[in-house]
């Protein structure tokens, strides 16, 4: 065994978001919130990505794929990433990911891959036609988070899966080369709002490449929008309960409880015990005015932000810089553990 311990290992966050759409309140509570919590704690160095090479796994008109590069990074920094304080890069501009991933993709068994529920939900009937890459995806969100040997990976529920499978491949790579080399990662799901469900079905997760837009609150939704999406969000009849216990049973109104509680810094428990017994028609309206009163300030300056691309292209560079610092000699090192010849 090498000298190599876990106890080594710098405290260390990494998380990433695909630009395979414009960003919405679920990637915004679900992950960007926590991304800021982590950045401002300043216990762990913090790594946070647009990983742009997961969003070709699915079609990206180019076009669209820069643009909502720029556009993810913008919701990064108007929401309080400081690329001073956190470094913050786009994936693609640091090739060691594409190459880690490679190795792990020798590394994670082909049973593993076919466990995960993602896969399943975003294939569909349609498995034998999707991309390669949609199945192989993990290998590359494994190399994403040990390229940096990162320690905590803050997510929303949905990624549970996956950073599992990623201290499955870190166990693995350490037992088939005998070496303590690479981390065991933790996934971090806390608080409420780890799971934002979809405005018209609250069975269903909210999520940036849904089918209808009026199923998402996005970050960059105006007053008026965001007003009318709950206005129209799906409910039951029944007025809010006294208690949690309320709410089993009722996926859509738990939901709204649930991102009324992100947004405010309440817990569910708080939010009931104010709102014990209101109609939606006093709950909606409540709800808009508060995502309005959080997410107004963002999109301004998101839109900001996008006025100047060169300015965004240029922190990403410099992020891309840092964060190549750290992974090329994690990288190389991997190479020489697996037996690569190399200069
Ligand atoms: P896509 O539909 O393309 O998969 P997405 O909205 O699911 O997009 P991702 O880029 O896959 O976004 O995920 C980025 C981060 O946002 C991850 O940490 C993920 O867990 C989190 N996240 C995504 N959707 C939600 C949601 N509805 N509630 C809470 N967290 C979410
Ligand atoms: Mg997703």
């Amino acid at each position: 065994m090498s000298d190599e311990t876990p106890s080594q290992f710098t405290p260390r966050v990494f998380s990433g978001i695909k630009p395979s759409g414009g960003l919405t309140l679920g990637n915004y509570l679900g992950a960007i919130k926590r991304f800021v919590d982590w950045q401002e704690a300043g216990t762990h160095e913090t790594i946070y990505c647009v990983v742009d090479l997961h969003a070709i796994t699915v079609w990206q008109d180019p076009a669209e794929l820069h643009a909502a590069t720029r556009e993810v990074a913008a919701g990064f920094i108007a929401s309080g990433i400081d690329p001073t304080k956190s470094v913050l890069f786009n994936q693609s501009q640091v090739s060691a990911h594409a190459e880690l991933g490679w190795i792990f993709s020798c590394v994670a068994r082909v049973g593993w891959m076919n466990r995960m529920t993602q896969f399943k939900d975003k294939a569909g009937a349609n498995a034998e036609k999707v991309s390669l890459g949609l199945y192989a995806y993990p290998a590359l969100m494994a190399s994403d988070i040990l390229l940096y040997h990162a320690t905590h990976v803050p997510v929303g529920e949905d990624q549970k899966q996956h950073v599992e499978l990623t201290r499955d491949i870190a166990q693995k790579f350490n037992h088939d080369y005998k070496v303590d080399f690479f981390p065991e990662t933790r996934p971090v799901i806390e608080g409420p709002a780890t799971r934002v469900m979809n405005l018209r079905d609250g069975t269903k997760k909210m999520s940036k490449s849904g089918e209808s837009d009026m199923e998402r609150i996005n970050m960059t939704d105006d007053a008026d929008t965001i007003a009318k999406k709950f206005k129209k969000a799906k409910t039951d009849p029944e007025p809010l309960p006294e208690t949690m216990e309320g709410l089993e049973g009722r996926p859509e109104a738990r939901n709204l409880v649930d991102i009324y509680a992100g947004l405010s810094g309440m817990t569910d428990e708080q939010v009931i015990a104010e709102y014990a017994g209101a109609g939606w028609g006093r709950f909606k309206p409540a709800l808009a005015d508060l995502a309005v009163e959080k997410l107004a300030p963002i999109s301004t300056e998101m839109a900001r932000l996008m006025d100047d691309p060169a300015e965004i292209d240029r922190i990403l560079a410099h992020g891309a810089e840092q964060a190549r610092e750290i992974a090329n000699p994690i990288l190389k090192r991997t190479y020489e553990i697996v037996g690569l010849v190399g200069s």
